[in-house]
């Protein structure tokens, strides 16, 4: 099994594209081309931006566009980032999907492995995010967001809320906007994969949550299951996601 160097991300094989960290290399499906380059990266910075005709950006730009709320058009994309973590954080996260999988099926039922989705999630900040691409805040700014690309989520940091004690993602970049509480300049999103399994469909709050219902891997709240506006996606484990992109906009 051959997995994306860097990123948990992968686009469809097909069109060759550049290696998005030398430029030099080409791949197919992967966005960086070798391990070596990743920790190249990584040695420097998690992030590295997208160029506008990239596939992945489209597929970025794509659903934060058309996912905003529709009586409002979505704000002026200035750049996306590719979000590189460690070789042993994506293995955690990967192995962590085939256990899923291999538990729930989602593969024969028609998804993708662990039933994995990209779902945006907001948070605070305390950092001219317009110039984040110049290097993450260092680690003793109380910066959620640079804390996130520098080493994802840990639900030990969470503070609990509606659904208990997990992370909180929506397919819906307008809902996540709502937590991107910005100390600085700029706004930004981090899009996730997120390892959703076989889901809990919620209807009620249920605060008291530290880990997803018996038998099922995550808890999904759908607009028309109560007193939501949009959905949202809860896991309980760090291991169920790894945030892959930051849009910032304006
Ligand atoms: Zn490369
Ligand atoms: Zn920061």
């Amino acid at each position: 099994m051959h997995f994306s160097p860097g990123i948990v991300y992968q686009l469809s094989k097909g069109t060759l594209e550049a290696c998005i960290v030398c430029q030099e290399y080409f791949t197919t499906g992967f966005l960086v081309c070798s391990p070596a380059c990743a920790d190249a990266q990584l040695d420097s910075s998690p992030l590295v931006r997208l160029q506008e005709d990239h596939r992945a950006f489209a597929d970025v730009l794509a659903r934060f566009r058309n996912r905003w709320d529709p009586s409002n058009s979505a704000p002026t994309v200035t750049d996306i980032y590719a979000i590189l973590s460690s070789a042993r954080s994506n293995k955690a996260y990967l192995d962590y999907r085939w256990k899923i999988e291999r538990k729930s099926k989602c593969i024969a039922a028609g998804f993708r492995p662990g039933n994995e989705r990209l779902r945006w999630h907001g948070t605070s900040s305390n950092c001219d995010i317009t110039k984040i691409g110049e290097g993450l805040c260092s680690s003793s700014n109380s910066c959620n967001l640079c804390d996130i690309i520098r080493g994802s989520f840990k639900t030990q940091k969470c503070l609990g809320g509606l659904y208990g004690t997990g992370i909180y993602t929506s397919s819906i970049p307008v809902k996540a906007h709502g937590y991107a509480l910005t100390g600085g300049r700029g706004n930004a999103l981090l899009l996730n994969s997120v390892v959703t399994g076989h889901p809990k469909l919620l209807t009620a709050h249920d605060s008291s949550l530290t880990r997803a219902p018996w038998n099922r891997d995550s808890v999904w709240v759908t607009p028309q299951g109560g007193p939501v506006k949009y959905d949202e996606v809860v896991v309980y484990d760090d291991a169920a996601i790894r945030p892959v992109f930051l849009i910032v906009y304006e």
